[in-house]
């Protein structure tokens, strides 16, 4: 976390699926009302090379995806595609970045206290099949690895979220410049941070 824990922030992207499905409103609700503060909001088609930039700021991004598939096949007793992490993660990127740009994404940075995990706690796990009820991934769509891979497409699971504050610190200036970030006062913060509550009652 951030030394002022208010400011830390995250990436959240809306993917092609989520603008398709008209979920813009719900989507940003649904991370707004948690008491996080959008900063950073805006709309575009990324390129095929603007996503594989995005996907290599961690190096290890392809073995940690294909080693997450491959676990997540096993769990369910599924024979995975292949039993190389790396050759699942090239794929898995591959698709990905058909998918990314094949239409407008919504990019915005969410910040506030805990905004990395509290953001990945409402987005829910990377498979809308298995990701919990309550969630966005659980609640609004219906995608599974199996079926995605059978079409030899990425899963449709309507957001990116970072994974950590690293990778947000990584992927926020890629995807925003500084002055596209926006430092403002939300007067609902004193109910979240301030210790003492003063001045409700008249
Ligand atoms: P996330 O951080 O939860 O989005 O998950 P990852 O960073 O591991 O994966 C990035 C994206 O790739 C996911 O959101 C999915 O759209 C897609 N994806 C990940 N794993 C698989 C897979 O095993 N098969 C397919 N078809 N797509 C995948």
């Amino acid at each position: 976390m951030e030394q002022d824990g208010k400011k830390e922030k995250t990436l959240v992207i809306i993917k092609p699926d989520g603008i398709q499905r008209s979920l813009v409103g719900e989507l940003i609700k649904r991370y707004e009302r948690s008491g996080l503060k959008l900063v950073g909001l805006k709309m575009f088609v990324p390129t095929d090379a603007f996503i594989e930039q995005h996907y290599s700021l961690d190096p290890d991004w392809k073995m940690k995806a294909g080693e997450k598939a491959i676990a997540a096949y096993d769990k369910k007793g599924i024979a995975p595609p292949s039993r190389e992490p790396l050759e699942v993660g090239e794929k898995v990127l591959r698709n990905l970045k058909k998918y990314l740009s094949s239409g407008p994404v919504v990019t915005m940075v969410w910040q506030g206290m805990h905004a990395v995990e509290i953001v990945r706690k409402i987005t829910g796990g990377t498979e809308p099949l298995t990701s919990d009820v309550g969630t966005i991934r659980g609640d609004l769509t219906i995608d599974s690895y199996a079926v995605a891979d059978t079409g030899d497409r990425a899963v449709r699971n309507l957001i990116h979220a970072s994974g950590s504050h690293e990778e947000a610190q990584k992927e926020i200036p890629l995807w925003f410049k500084a002055e596209e970030l926006i430092n403002y006062r939300l007067l609902n913060e004193s109910i979240l941070y301030d210790v003492n509550l003063g001045g409700i009652l008249e």
